[in-house]
């Protein structure tokens, strides 16, 4: 598998598999599956509620450990109460713990609200103490990345924000990689909205390859040196979404995908103040 060196030298693969909505049930079985398939980067949250299925996965897997890249991310805590720091890493070992594991390979902060200092400064710490191999951020909009690098002594490795051919962020990643930090996509599919799997442009340039139109984008991303995370239930999606790299776009066709950047979210925007206020409402740990 092809990898990405992060900013401390870790070697993240490029292409994983993302479990956010895979019911609990689900879970154990779907990672053994990806796991047969070959995916070694596994995806997970405290909020999607699937953390010890995967722990399952990977401890009936006969995959070495040191060849999984396991991240998890933590979500927005509490520090009315105690410190973010405390809560921080109570909640990363409750993470562990779950996992089954005893380190972890990346950790993030999973929303750019609450009390996110505190809480990078804990991850700071169980970083240096060999507990988590790379830091970073989800949903970072360009200030709070940079206010966060400016005011920090690491620079987070990642930052996984929605991206897809149409919310394509190439201005952000340039802009990340003067900074250091790796751009991740969330939703390389962008679950299939706005008809994205029968998109024209994207089904033309799959049948100019004899590929999927899945295979495209993920092709697209990981070309870009973007590290993508598609989620399938099913087998077959999970082979097709693994077989990506035998072909190479195009100029052309590279051209005619950047025009279907629309430059916004589908799904909604961090800084809406209600949506702020919606995440926020919501506990997990
Ligand atoms: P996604 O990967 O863009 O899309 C998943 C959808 O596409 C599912 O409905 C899946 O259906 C379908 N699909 C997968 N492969 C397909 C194929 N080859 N052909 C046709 N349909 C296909 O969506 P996502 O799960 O939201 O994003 C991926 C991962 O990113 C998540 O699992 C999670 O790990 C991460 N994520 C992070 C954040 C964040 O805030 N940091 C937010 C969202 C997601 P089936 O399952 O039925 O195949």
């Amino acid at each position: 598998m092809q990898t990405v060196t992060l900013n401390n030298g870790v070697e993240m693969p490029i292409l994983g598999f993302g479990v956010f909505q895979i019911p609990d049930a689900d879970t154990e079985k779907v990672v053994t599956d990806a796991i047969a398939t070959g995916y070694r980067l596994l995806d997970t949250a405290v909020s999607y509620g699937n953390e010890e299925a995967v722990g399952h996965a990977i401890a009936a897997s006969d995959v070495p450990r040191e060849e999984l890249f396991v991240t998890t991310k933590l979500w927005i805590q509490d520090s009315r109460d105690s410190s973010a720091e405390d809560a921080t890493k109570r909640s990363f070992e409750a993470s562990l713990q779950r996992l089954g594991l005893d380190y972890l390979d990346l950790y993030l902060i999973h929303q750019p609200f609450g009390d996110y200092y505190g809480e990078w400064r804990a991850m700071q710490d169980l970083h240096r103490q060999g507990l988590i191999r790379a830091i970073g951020v989800a949903n970072f909009y360009p200030d709070r990345l940079v206010d966060l690098i400016e005011h920090n002594e690491i620079t987070p490795a990642v930052n996984q924000i929605e991206t897809h051919p149409l919310f394509q962020r190439a201005d952000y990643q340039a802009q990340m990689a003067e900074l250091g930090v790796q751009i991740q996509s969330w939703g390389p599919f962008a679950e299939g909205r706005n008809n994205l799997f029968t998109d024209p442009t994207l089904t033309a340039i799959a049948n100019a390859h004899g590929k999927s139109v899945a295979q495209v984008v993920l092709r697209w991303l990981t070309e870009r040196g973007v590290i993508a995370i598609p989620k399938s239930v099913r087998q077959e999606r999970m082979a097709e979404n693994f077989d990506i790299f035998g072909f190479t776009l195009t100029d052309e066709q590279l051209t005619a995908i950047a025009g279907l950047d629309t430059g916004a979210s589908l799904f909604f925007d961090h800084r809406d103040p209600a949506m702020v206020r919606a995440l926020s409402s919501r506990t997990y740990s």
